[in-house]
């Protein structure tokens, strides 16, 4: 996978392995830019995320990493951060990395994405839990706070879908990415879930591809086995939708390259 923007590592609590292991699979399969963007602190959801006082580690042991592995490898820094209101934290979004991923993993504060939580799908409208989904990716764009969209459909995870149509329901989200001018990124943690494949689907990437919103790419890798794991799935499918750049990012700032 030529860029790799989305990985996670231990301090989340919620991953295995450790630093080198993600590094040296992602060097094991060609990885140019490998990104590591780890579960932001913040003052809800904790038990899932480091804590402000390791913020320090986390992008000291990165930073040596990119140190480390120079020559082999390009190690970028970034976090990725719920958007959440009330509790998106200064100490974060002002943090000094190449890039923020914004994803949405919560509805006001329902944490949808976690089987934990499965219940509450039972007694809402499915159509107006997706609606409020794509209204909050909304809101996270007309934020400007962040560079890239995380898994922008997350919200088919389970496998509940709408019965409207999708790209109906997203459109507004989507004309709010172009105007963020953020990428999006296509994700491969779909393809470890029920709803097996990709984030976003063919039709909401062809959607975006036809607004001119740049991809980047990411494993979302939570054990390191998980790096690449799903790379030939993901680059077909941006190339069948017409894309031929995806985005990098260094110091906040865009780069686009070919994949
Ligand atoms: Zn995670
Ligand atoms: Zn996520």
């Amino acid at each position: 996978m030529i860029i790799d923007l989305h990985n996670h590592t231990p301090l989340c609590n919620h991953a295995d392995g450790n630093l080198s292991q993600y590094i040296e699979k992602a060097i094991e399969k060609g990885t140019k830019y490998f990104g590591i963007s780890d579960h932001a602190p913040m003052d809800f959801d904790t038990k899932y995320r480091m804590n402000f006082e390791q913020m320090k580690e986390y992008e000291q042991d990165i930073l040596e990493a990119k140190e480390k592995y120079k020559d082999k490898i390009e190690i970028l820094l970034g976090y990725e951060v719920d958007y959440l209101k009330n509790h998106m934290d200064k100490r974060v979004l002002e943090a000094d990395v190449d890039y923020l991923i914004g994803s949405v993993h919560f509805i006001d504060e329902w944490g949808f994405d976690n089987p934990e939580f499965i219940g509450k799908y039972e007694n809402q409208d499915i159509d107006e839990i997706w609606q409020k989904y794509f209204n909050t990716i909304q809101e996270m764009a007309e934020s400007k706070l962040f560079d890239i969209v995380g898994h922008l459909d997350l919200i088919k995870v389970f496998k509940f879908m709408p019965n409207k149509n999708i790209v109906e329901i997203a459109k507004d989200a989507l004309k709010a990415i172009k105007k963020a001018n953020m990428a999006i990124e296509i994700n491969m943690a779909g393809y470890r879930k029920p709803i097996k494949e990709a984030y976003p689907s063919k039709e909401l990437l062809q959607e975006a591809f036809k607004l001119e919103i740049p991809i980047t790419f990411g494993s979302d890798a939570h054990i390191p086995e998980q790096v690449s794991l799903y790379e030939k799935e993901i680059v077909e499918l941006a190339k069948d939708v017409g894309y031929t750049q995806c985005a990098v990012f260094k110091n906040r700032k865009r780069e686009l390259i070919n994949f």
